[in-house]
């Protein structure tokens, strides 16, 4: 049995959270492999390394004296190191770091510091072997992870080492250069990992138990997903909630390695399992429902448009003269609709519909904003009948006026369309009716 044990910027963001990893992975002798991202926010106003060194990078390109935020950056990794009595020389390295940007740097190879330093902590603290993730993590030319020789690097590794503690967020490219991933890729070096050490369980510990079914924001003490699909997770992240970084599914899913989201500040919860065979016996047919604001549905309308063939596409290619990604395209007989978020057309949406009026010659171009998109999502959804009666009468119930309604064709996700002043009362009766 492998574990491969991601803790995220909150788990390793003062002394005592590192206390706290290291009761976690002594706790069980399979957690060998441990990936950490940079010390995070120990508190709610509390900042990240990640952000403050963007910051210093920000500074020093237009000039201005970064002190005060480099300042902000030592005090957490000197107190680190000295309340758990770590003989690494963090002082000197923060002021080799800090020489370094004086001199002019490179932005990537600055931020990856946040890890980096972490890591050299972390490694002493737990007794792991220290692993630059530069020279383990490798890119291609394409700047994909080239999966070949990270591989053969860490089995080569192994055979000398037991126990590893890699930095997460970075690795380098073929001439040896540092490349970061995008925010939060703390979590894809972990799946790497996981993926390379042909890990049993990828846990990926944060500071919630579990995903909860709905946005806790709105729905006081929402319930924790047990077991969520691959697919379903993707439905859900893509509506809005935050979860994972979406791209560290990839290199799990290829190997059929289930991700365990788990909490540092509550290591007995079991969390959230996502994996795509662990669904069997259970009871639950909605797994989770997300949503997001602010959409605008543009709809068509042209007498005959039925028999006209090609129009929907001379549409759609006048969105992408503008550059707008479409969610979704309901349709009826002589109308049919294009749903995109507001922001991405505000700027020229007069525009915009000109040209369509113009290039399909329309009789009708309407628009309405202000439209919200709720995903109600479960695998076990497409063999349940008389499920879509009961969301739609609870909405009825509710009072809430559906502006839009779309299934995919695999049927674990329906997607309603209200007014933004529905959303909240939209996302409580569908839980209410499915929790
Ligand atoms: N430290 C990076 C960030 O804040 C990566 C991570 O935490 O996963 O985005």
């Amino acid at each position: 049995m492998i574990r491969v044990a991601k803790f995220g910027g909150s788990s390793v963001a003062s002394a005592g959270q590192f206390k706290k990893v290291k009761n976690i992975v002594e706790l069980d002798d399979t957690r060998k492999f441990v990936v950490v991202s940079a010390v995070g926010k120990a508190n709610k106003d509390d900042n990240k390394v990640t952000d403050l060194l963007y910051l210093c990078y920000a500074h020093t390109k237009y000039n201005i004296n970064f002190d005060n935020i480099f300042k902000m950056i030592e005090n957490k990794f000197i107190a680190i190191a000295e309340e758990l009595d770590l003989k690494f020389d963090i002082k000197s390295e923060l002021a080799k770091l800090k020489s370094e940007i004086s001199k002019g740097i490179d932005e990537e190879y600055l931020v990856s510091r946040g890890e980096y330093l972490t890591g050299l902590l972390m490694a002493e603290y737990l007794g792991y072997h220290f692993v630059d993730a530069k020279d383990l993590i490798f890119y291609n030319y394409q700047g994909d992870v080239d999966f070949e020789k990270t591989k053969e690097t860490f089995d080569e590794l192994i055979t000398k080492y037991d126990r590893l503690l890699i930095p997460g967020f970075y690795g380098s490219r073929p001439n040896g250069e540092i490349k970061i991933m995008t925010r939060g890729g703390g979590d894809v070096s972990g799946a790497i990992v996981a993926n390379i050490a042909e890990a049993n369980v990828y846990e990926n510990w944060t500071d919630v138990s579990g995903i909860l079914m709905a946005d806790p924001r709105i729905i006081e003490k929402p319930k924790e997903i047990e077991v969520i699909s691959y697919a379903e997770l993707r439905e859900l992240s893509y509506m809005g909630a935050s979860v994972l970084h979406e791209e560290a599914i990839f290199p799990v899913r290829d190997k059929d390695i289930p991700i365990q989201i788990r909490n540092t500040n509550d290591p007995k919860a079991e969390g959230t399992i996502i994996s795509d065979n662990r669904h069997l016996g259970l009871k639950q047919i909605v797994t989770g429902i997300a949503g997001k604001k602010d959409f605008s549905i543009i709809t068509i309308k042209k007498r005959h448009m039925a028999n006209e063939v090609g129009l929907i596409g001379k549409a759609l290619k006048i969105f992408e003269e503008f550059n707008v990604s479409i969610e979704h395209i309901p349709s009826g007989i002589d109308s049919f609709s294009v749903v995109v978020e507001t922001a991405n057309v505000r700027p020229f949406i007069h525009e915009l519909v000109a040209k369509i009026k113009n290039v399909i010659g329309a009789d009708e171009v309407n628009v309405s904003h202000e439209i919200s998109l709720i995903a109600t999502v479960g695998e076990r959804m497409k063999n349940t009948k008389g499920l879509s009666g009961r969301l739609f009468k609870a909405l009825g119930e509710a009072g809430v006026n559906i502006a839009l309604i779309s299934q995919t064709n695999d049927e674990i996700n329906i997607i309603v369309g209200v007014h933004n002043d529905d959303y909240e009362k939209t996302i409580k009766a569908i839980y209410n009716e499915f929790k």
